[in-house]
């Protein structure tokens, strides 16, 4: 079926969405406007609600409805542990597996000079105010082990070692080219306790 205008342009709009290709695309736009029209109100006015209140973080740049997020505003975390992860959804999820009391640090992407990503796109002039000004004593690598992961956590490392932090990186079980995000709560666990110098 060929469609045009609106609703092509709906089809268009939801191939934007991680694994969504033409015709789960197609789908779901006919779902939406034939079957559930309510729940298709529904989402447009929470997508709505959602780019128009949540923000990144002053500190931490994980996404946020406040100037600072939960962790950065709380007073019971320990400030003297970062750990640099590269998506708000590592940051749930090292929250829910481990008992990481410390604070966070998302670079929302990872260094990758041929895509035009360098160090300000990450926020790492951010980052470095922190290491310079803020008590932190341990910066925990949590990149994921892709190429540009690495890379980004050799650039991190070097630029810890020259403000005197101690780097670590977790480990354990994490297969290379894992995305943190997709990794059992066990397995993170495991991995964050059993951190080692870098
Ligand atoms: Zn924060």
């Amino acid at each position: 079926m060929r469609q045009a205008g609106a609703i092509a342009e709906l089809i268009e709009a939801l191939r934007c969405l991680p694994g969504v290709g033409p015709k789960t695309a197609q789908r779901m736009t006919l779902h939406l406007l034939q079957r559930d029209r309510d729940a298709a109100g529904r989402l447009s006015e929470a997508l709505r609600q959602a780019l128009e209140k949540v923000g990144l973080c002053a500190q931490c740049r994980t996404l946020t409805e406040h100037s600072l997020c939960e962790y950065c505003a709380s007073p019971g975390r320990d400030r003297s542990l970062l750990c640099i992860v590269e998506s708000p959804a590592e940051v749930l999820a090292i929250s829910r597996s481990t008992g990481y009391k410390g604070l966070f640090f998302v670079l929302n992407g990872r260094l990758s000079p041929l895509d035009g990503i360098g160090p300000e796109e990450l926020g790492l002039d951010v980052l470095e105010q922190r290491l310079k000004d803020d008590g932190v004593a341990e910066l925990i690598l949590a990149t994921n082990t892709t190429v540009e992961g690495e890379a980004t956590a050799h650039y991190l490392s070097d630029m810890a070692r020259r403000h005197g932090i101690r780097t670590t990186r977790i480990a354990h079980g994490i297969p290379f080219g894992g995305e943190l995000e997709y990794v059992d709560g066990a397995t993170l666990s495991h991995a964050f306790d059993g951190r080692k110098d870098f």
